[in-house]
């Protein structure tokens, strides 16, 4: 039986020490489950020397692959901080070769918040990597995120959902990448997680995106939209749990007996692609948001996909918006309140 100890009861005792700003009191060599944090200096009104800290585990047993699972990147997006939180707890490193660093919560004051952008510095973290060693605490995650967790890792899962304002079809993406080692290695692990979906992404915005700084270096980073509106389904924390699982049964680290989501039958993941802007369709305006059909619906190029009601104007009929492509709708604006840019519509065609 391997060891299984927590940082949190013997108090904080620093394993790095500056020039680090944030401080762990990980042991990263040391084999067994941890459970520990990062510690993110944060100077208050509240706490003159306080600080920020991110919840890790790291189960580890000798050398070998080692994925880091990152859920909370947003804070408002919750599949990712329940099934790693729940995989913390019940994995064993005796059932491991190799490794696997686990953050719940990557963005602690958000995810404590409910909000998409952490409120003690008004910080969207996945428009913030690589970040900065000395910025502000967000900031700083993603600095240490970068320059000492990614060098750590042979691949990365960002699970993500779609927040309080987006909803989707849940699927695992993966991003047109040009070397086509990294784009078949990273296209294996997508396929191994096994969402409904597995989706080839051009995205709307991507600079300072976890993406990127995982892609630049050539390791396989997936992530993940698996549902939305600001909560969970018993279907999106499963597959949530059971494409952690998959990942790390893909990797050779997790040796375990079946878990009892992996005994259920799923229908094997469907390839999809949104290779162009053609598969978004944008807000122009402020109104009521009447969407006319519905997540997994098929569309052809030039349907109706939803109107805006002004609020104040009877006399003014409303906008419409169509599909810019045929395709099946996997993404959708959640609120029933629509403002110019907002993202209302994601029609992906079927890939292969
Ligand atoms: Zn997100």
């Amino acid at each position: 039986m391997t060891v299984e100890r927590s940082n949190h009861s013997t108090g904080f005792i620093a394993k790095e020490m500056p020039p680090r700003v944030i401080l762990t009191s990980m042991d990263w060599e040391a084999d067994g489950k941890q459970h520990g944090y990062l510690s993110v200096p944060y100077s208050s009104d509240d706490s003159a020397w306080g600080a920020v800290r991110v919840p890790i585990t790291l189960i580890r047993n000798g050398e070998g692959p080692c994925v880091l699972f990152t859920g909370g990147n947003h804070g408002d997006e919750y599949e990712g901080p329940i099934a790693l939180r729940k995989l913390a707890t019940a994995l064993e490193a005796d059932d491991f070769r190799g490794s696997a660093i686990i953050i719940p919560a990557l963005n602690p004051p958000a995810v404590q918040a409910g909000t998409r952008v952490s409120p003690i510095d008004g910080v969207n973290m996945n428009r913030s990597f690589p970040g900065k060693r000395t910025g502000s605490v967000t900031k700083m995650i993603c600095h240490y995120v970068s320059t000492r967790l990614l060098p750590e890792a042979d691949a990365v899962v960002d699970i993500h959902s779609g927040g309080k304002t987006l909803t989707f079809t849940p699927f695992a993406a993966m991003h047109y990448l040009e070397d086509p080692d990294q784009f078949e290695q990273t296209k294996a692990m997508m396929h191994a997680f096994a969402a409904p979906i597995s989706l080839v992404i051009e995205e709307l915005d991507t600079e300072g995106m976890f993406d990127g700084v995982v892609e630049d270096t050539g390791k396989p980073f997936i992530f993940t939209e698996l549902g939305g509106g600001g909560t969970v389904t018993p279907q999106t924390v499963a597959i949530a749990e059971r494409g952690i699982i998959n990942v790390l049964r893909h990797f050779g680290i997790y040796h375990g007996e079946p878990m009892d989501f992996e005994k259920e039958e799923v229908p094997p993941t469907r390839m999809m692609a949104t290779p162009d802007g053609k598969s978004y369709t944008i807000s122009d305006e402020t109104g009521l948001f009447e969407m006319v059909v519905n997540l997994g619906d098929s569309v052809e190029e030039g349907q109706l996909l939803g109107r805006i009601h002004s609020i104040e104007k009877t006399e003014i009929p409303p906008s419409l918006y169509f599909a810019h492509r045929s395709g099946e709708l996997i993404g959708r604006h959640y609120p029933g309140l629509a403002r110019p840019g907002d993202c209302l519509a994601v029609i992906a065609i079927d890939d292969e």
